[in-house]
């Protein structure tokens, strides 16, 4: 519980430090960004001699990786405010169905040409929490899950959402996808922030460190299984509303 206290506090730090300097990198990163795109704009306008140049090509190779650079930089600031966004709501009694239901809809347009989905919902005890933090944590785990899983397979795949209530009580609510797994090499790093194995651009690592962290603020816990080619199966887990580690909790913040 102590080490909860200490990493809920190191969190709100994050979360302030995250808010003013996601901030104060948004304009200047508009800027560059900006004028990454007018340079694109000129060097299309030299002439068909110079384009054939080595010399044009290696600027051009200059720009477009600069382009990748910024964009990825765009993409973490948009992570770490949206984490900032999540610690100034306050908890509350929160309806895990309903909210699982709408983070199933968000993920519909991903979900659905890859997978059936399958809700499997059973009867978890209620749980306090922040809505907007959950939310993002389920949606997060869904897109992860339709990643996972190649296109075009949607009648051989399933994402399945399963609820309960463990034997202490706790909230438990699952998510597996039979997609590509995970390897085992890999599978101690993913909660890291910035561990990806997806193509720069399209991930920014930052997804389930976000997770683990939101869950951990909640007193709630994340773990994984994988099995590589078959599949994989996120657990969260929620202590239930009115427990003493969650009423310990609530009273130190
Ligand atoms: P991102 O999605 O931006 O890469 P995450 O922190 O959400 O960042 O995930 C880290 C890595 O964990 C992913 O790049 C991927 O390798 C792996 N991963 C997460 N969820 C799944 C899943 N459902 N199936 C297979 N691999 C996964």
């Amino acid at each position: 519980t102590r080490e909860r206290l200490v990493q809920a506090e190191k969190m709100a730090a994050v979360g302030t430090l995250a808010s003013g300097v996601g901030h104060e990198i948004n304009n200047p990163l508009a800027f560059i960004i900006s004028n990454l795109n007018y340079v694109t704009g000129e060097l299309g306008e030299l002439t068909k001699r110079e384009e054939e140049s080595e010399r044009w090509q290696e600027v051009e190779q200059a720009l477009s990786e600069a382009k990748v650079g910024a964009e990825r930089v765009r993409r973490i600031v948009a992570d770490l405010r949206t984490l900032a966004r999540a610690q100034r709501e306050p908890s509350k009694e929160v309806d895990l169905h309903a909210l699982l239901d709408v983070s199933l809809a968000t993920a519909d347009g991903k979900l659905r040409p890859r997978a059936r989905v399958v809700k499997d919902y059973g009867t978890p005890p209620t749980v306090r929490g922040n809505e907007t933090r959950l939310g993002q944590v389920f949606l997060h785990l869904l897109v992860n899950a339709a990643q996972a899983i190649p296109e075009g397979g949607a009648d051989q795949n399933e994402v399945r959402v399963t609820t309960r209530r463990d034997e202490r009580g706790h909230a438990v609510i699952e998510v597996s996808d039979t997609g590509v797994g995970i390897p085992p090499e890999a599978l101690p790093h993913i909660f890291e922030p910035f561990f990806t194995t997806k193509p720069v651009g399209e991930g920014t690592g930052l997804g389930l460190s976000i997770c683990h962290t939101h869950l951990q603020a909640m007193g709630g816990d994340i773990r994984v299984r994988s099995e590589p080619g078959r599949g994989t199966t996120f657990e969260v887990t929620l202590p239930p509303f009115g427990s003493s580690l969650e009423e310990r909790f609530k009273s130190s913040r």
